[in-house]
């Protein structure tokens, strides 16, 4: 069996970022990168918000606190030096009554604890002057949140990977099997053609998203007492018409909803200006990308609770994407996983499980974590 050094699986955001930060690492290295797709990003990477959060949402000294944080100056840090789109268009956390304000202020306390020092809690003149069409008593506004063109992300990591000059891509091909002979990892994986092939290597990094957990599996971990046993939560977007979506200035979003499910029916504005409503959230058992008009009418009412100028033919479906969640309906809100699970007899095994929002925008602090446990 040929055999090279690294095996990552899957090229999405975080497959790609790791991948290229381990080349950085170790030009000479040989890597493989395999997607059973014919591109990077077909799943969750180019099915989301495209926002770079903050961090104001997620525990203290969690991994999604400490990669957001750390994630976001990366990534603007490293769209500047490749000119990657981007645009720093700021967030509002509405509150719609004076009920909620005790809500938003404990997001903003939240946030402090995770770092971030540049929230300000505007009254109500002052979130009208920011958004002169939006119904809201109060707001938090992070004038660091952004969005962030994904796919030219991708493009620039992928291409970073390309430098190393022993590395290759796999695409279409689908990684069935991995097992560990207590030396090495032996990867079965089904081509094109339908046939199957082994490749050795002596680390296996897992970004397989969706379905990471199956990574876990064939090497024998239980991920239901593993806890990395992935729930699938899928997301929908309905669109804002251009007129419409042009009475918007920022990311306005509601308080988000109890153990994180989501973040409620929120506004996300693209780089080219569309406003879009969502995402929604809501248990699957199948990976179907497919929006469901009737759903219309549910977007439509909770967004005019904040967004009184919008009318029913306003909005129209448009996208969605799957969340890999880690928690089941009745869990609280769990954390990544980013594990080296050298604990559990696996050394070289690099585990990246229910990386759902923000691993966007972590993705380059993911990337760096990972790659630092390589050693060649
Ligand atoms: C609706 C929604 C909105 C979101 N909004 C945001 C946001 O605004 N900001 C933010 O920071 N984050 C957001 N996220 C989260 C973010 O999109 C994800 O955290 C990130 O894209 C995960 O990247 P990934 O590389 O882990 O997974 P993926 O992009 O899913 O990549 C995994 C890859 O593995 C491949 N694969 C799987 N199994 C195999 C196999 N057996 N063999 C070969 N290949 C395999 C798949 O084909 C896929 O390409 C959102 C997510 C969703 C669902």
């Amino acid at each position: 069996m040929d055999k090279v050094d690294v095996i990552v699986i899957g090229a999405g955001v975080v497959g790609l970022a790791i991948a290229a930060e381990v080349t950085e690492k170790y030009p000479q290295a040989c890597i493989a990168l395999f997607d059973k797709e014919q591109q990077f990003g077909w799943h969750t990477s180019s099915r989301n918000s495209e926002v770079i959060h903050a961090g104001m949402y997620y525990p203290t000294n969690s991994l999604k606190a400490k990669v957001c944080v750390e994630g976001k100056d990366m990534l603007y840090r490293f769209c500047d030096q490749y000119s990657i789109p981007y645009q720093r268009i700021g967030k509002l956390i509405i509150a719609r009554e004076s009920s909620e304000i005790p809500h938003i202020e404990e997001i903003a306390r939240q946030g402090e604890l995770n770092g971030l020092n540049d929230l300000v809690l505007l009254e109500q003149a002052d979130v009208a002057k920011r958004e002169p069409h939006i119904k809201a008593v109060a707001a938090i506004h992070s004038p660091s949140t952004g969005i962030i063109d994904s796919h030219k992300l991708m493009a620039k990591l992928e291409q970073k990977f390309n430098a190393g000059e022993n590395n290759f891509i796999a695409y279409r091909h689908e990684v069935t099997n991995v097992s560990y002979n207590g030396n090495e990892y032996e990867v079965t994986f089904k081509g094109p053609d339908g046939n199957t092939d082994q490749l050795a290597c002596t680390w296996l990094i897992n970004a397989a998203g969706l379905w990471a957990d199956k990574v876990g599996e064939w090497l024998g971990l239980e991920t239901e007492k593993h806890g990395s046993k992935i729930y699938w939560v899928k997301g929908e977007y309905f669109g804002i018409s251009a007129s419409k979506s042009k009475l918007l200035n920022h990311l306005v979003y509601p308080p988000p909803l109890k153990a994180l499910k989501g973040l409620g029916i929120h506004v996300t504005k693209s780089l080219d200006g569309r406003a879009r409503l969502g995402p929604s959230a809501f248990y699957v058992d199948q990976i179907n990308y497919d929006v469901d008009d009737s759903h219309g009418d549910e977007f439509y009412m909770a967004a005019k609770s904040y967004l009184p100028f919008l009318e029913r033919d306003d909005i129209a479906s448009d996208m969605s994407g799957v969340r890999p969640k880690l928690q089941s309906p009745s869990d609280p809100v769990k954390d990544f996983i980013i594990r080296h699970e050298v604990d559990n007899n696996l050394p070289g095994f690099i585990n990246l499980v229910g990386i759902e929002s923000p691993g966007l925008t972590g993705s380059l602090a993911i990337g760096r974590m990972a790659a630092a446990w390589v050693l060649l």
